[in-house]
């Protein structure tokens, strides 16, 4: 039976090893994809390096949370970092970036050659481009799958975006990679993924947010929480669909927790808002960045500028501070 917070740790490494054996076989196809000229091109941020002390980027991304109730949190007790990748779309083909098949693969390499390893790297969504087919879909999920295998970090946690699993209500997503909403603990931090992208209404619905309610009564009221999502959580601009329809009861539900912070993907570029004391950061795409909100009749891809390939993507290092409670966070270009 599988159980609602399976996926952490035990299905990171199951799915790890099981994708293991598939690695090799990939690896000859995908260096057919990349010439020499892309990975010299993405070289660029080949030489991020880790130190203990990483740029803010804003106040919003490093709020002390500390606690109302007057309590110790059971926080970290050291620093560590982990990754956020996120809207890899793999399987689009388009103007947008006639690279997509390149991007992913080397920011895979790319995090491999860091010299500090991160603890995990966690994808918010949208791992694969959308497609009628669910032959297609399971193949890109697949692909998907055996590339990020290719990743020296062995703890990797995922969820779908609403192109994985709105169109089978998460039915594929779930065969091949387990429940869309989980929870996990690592170093005294509780991490919540939560699925607001299977079910197309862009929701999380009545029954995720009765297993949320009951798994929140559960925690210390001093516990120190990180979601992960794929939207966002706010009404950041609901007629481009970049909103949780029932996300205020989520926001509502955090809101007695002393150290609350989200990350997630969808809107391909960064963006951060606070609700209250939570704080909500979205991440940059890895196939083509998106219009600020309500910046544009539509929320169409960014033009790809072959001036300046790989503008607005990127992807983001997460450093959590023990003591304070905060975040510090890196955002890394493609160039
Ligand atoms: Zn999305």
């Amino acid at each position: 039976m599988r159980r609602a917070a399976g996926l952490p740790r035990w299905g990171a490494l199951r799915w790890a090893f099981r994708c293991e054996h598939r690695v090799q076989r990939f690896l000859g196809k995908v260096t057919d994809l990349i010439t020499r000229r892309d990975v010299l091109r993405l070289a660029g941020v080949g030489g991020v390096v880790f130190a203990s002390g990483l740029a803010r980027i804003s106040p919003a991304s490093s709020l002390p949370g500390q606690s109302s109730h007057g309590e110790l949190s059971p926080s970290p007790t050291e620093d560590f970092y982990f990754i956020q990748l996120s809207d890899c779309h793999w399987g689009y083909e388009g103007a947008a970036n006639p690279r997509a098949a390149v991007t992913l693969p080397t920011t895979i390499e790319t995090i491999n050659g860091l010299t500090q390893k991160p603890d995990f790297i966690v994808f918010t969504g949208d791992l694969t481009h959308n497609t009628d087919d669910p032959f297609e879909r399971r193949r890109r999920m697949r692909e998907f799958e055996r590339l990020v295998s290719k990743s020296n970090v062995k703890k990797l946690y995922l969820m779908p975006g609403e192109h994985d699993a709105a169109l089978d209500f998460g039915s594929v997503y779930q065969s091949l990679f387990g429940p869309t909403h989980y929870t996990f603990d690592h170093r005294g931090i509780h991490f919540i993924v939560l699925d607001n992208v299977s079910d197309p209404r862009g929701l999380l619905g009545e029954q995720q947010l009765g297993w949320l309610k009951q798994h929140l009564v559960r925690l210390d009221p001093a516990t120190r929480i990180v979601v992960f999502t794929h939207r966002p959580l706010f009404d950041l601009y609901p007629d481009w669909e970049w909103s949780t329809r029932d996300g205020a009861t989520v926001i509502e539900m955090l809101q007695t927790f002393p150290s609350v912070t989200v990350f997630y993907g969808h809107i391909h570029q960064e963006h951060h808002f606070m609700t209250g004391h939570i704080a909500h950061h979205s991440a940059k795409s890895l196939v083509f960045p998106l219009p600020s909100p309500g910046s544009k009749p539509k929320p169409a891809p960014v033009p790809w500028d072959p001036a300046h390939p790989y503008q607005g993507l990127g992807f983001r290092a997460i450093e959590a501070e023990a003591q304070p409670p905060a975040y510090k966070t890196t955002e890394h270009a493609l160039v």
